[in-house]
């Protein structure tokens, strides 16, 4: 059997500290799953199920420990915003996963910018269309390398920020997901089955915001791993 065009590449995210790679199956997004993040959203965060939506593989942007990834300011936007969050990796297939038994699905942690198209995610939303072209565009998913969970454990607290140009522009904790890491794979694997080489962004604390062209872009959380990318 010949493939009839040559087949794309595999997405892969270096793992933090080897030569190995981490092959990336699927990418979902929890939205809205810090308090003060969904109220500056506009909605009223309580209580409300998590919900998700998806980038494809081929978003992702690996960057490595100490280097500046280039990443184009994107077309068809003039509000193209920040958002840092923790990313899980997972490394066990499941379906309907107990909370209790979530951290046992987890292959490790990485921090990941949800990069977004603020103003095409708005005006979708509101005429309830699908979130793709505001979410799911080329380059949308910048990483750090991934820590093994048997390395970092699993964190339930710690600082998640952001700078543009040394300028603090996001910060929160862990400790204030309104759904925490265990209770999104609950819910999430209530939907999908689950897969070894799924990522999950858990969401981004309040302070998201535009880039421009020229801003430098750092963000990290903590325990985890930090990045930077220049918008070009
Ligand atoms: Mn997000």
């Amino acid at each position: 059997m010949n493939y009839v065009i040559p087949p794309a590449s595999q997405p892969v995210v270096p793992v933090a500290g080897s030569d190995d790679s981490f092959p990336v199956r699927r990418i979902y997004c929890v939205g809205r799953n810090y308090a003060a993040h969904a109220r500056e959203m506009g909605s009223d965060p309580e209580r409300e199920p998590p919900f998700f939506f998806c980038k494809p593989a081929d978003a992702i942007v690996p960057v490595a420990p100490g280097s500046t990834m280039e990443i184009a300011y994107p077309p068809q936007t003039s509000n193209f915003h920040h958002e840092v969050e923790l990313v899980v990796a997972i490394g066990k297939r499941g379906t309907a996963i107990a909370r209790e038994a979530a951290k046992d699905f987890v292959w490790g942690y990485a921090t990941g910018f949800d990069m977004t198209r603020r103003d095409l995610q708005f005006a979708l939303r509101d005429k309830g269309r699908p979130w793709e072209l505001g979410k799911a565009f080329d380059q949308s998913a910048p990483i750090t390398p991934l820590v093994p969970a048997s390395r970092c454990g699993h964190p339930t607290a710690g600082r998640v920020w952001l700078t543009v140009n040394g300028q603090l522009r996001q910060e929160g904790d862990l400790a204030d997901l309104i759904w925490s890491v265990p209770e999104t794979i609950a819910h999430l694997s209530q939907y999908f089955e689950l897969f070894p080489g799924d990522l999950i962004f858990t969401g981004t604390p309040e302070g998201v915001g535009p880039v421009a062209k020229g801003d430098l872009v750092t963000g990290g959380v903590d325990g985890v791993g930090e990045l930077s990318i220049r918008i070009i």
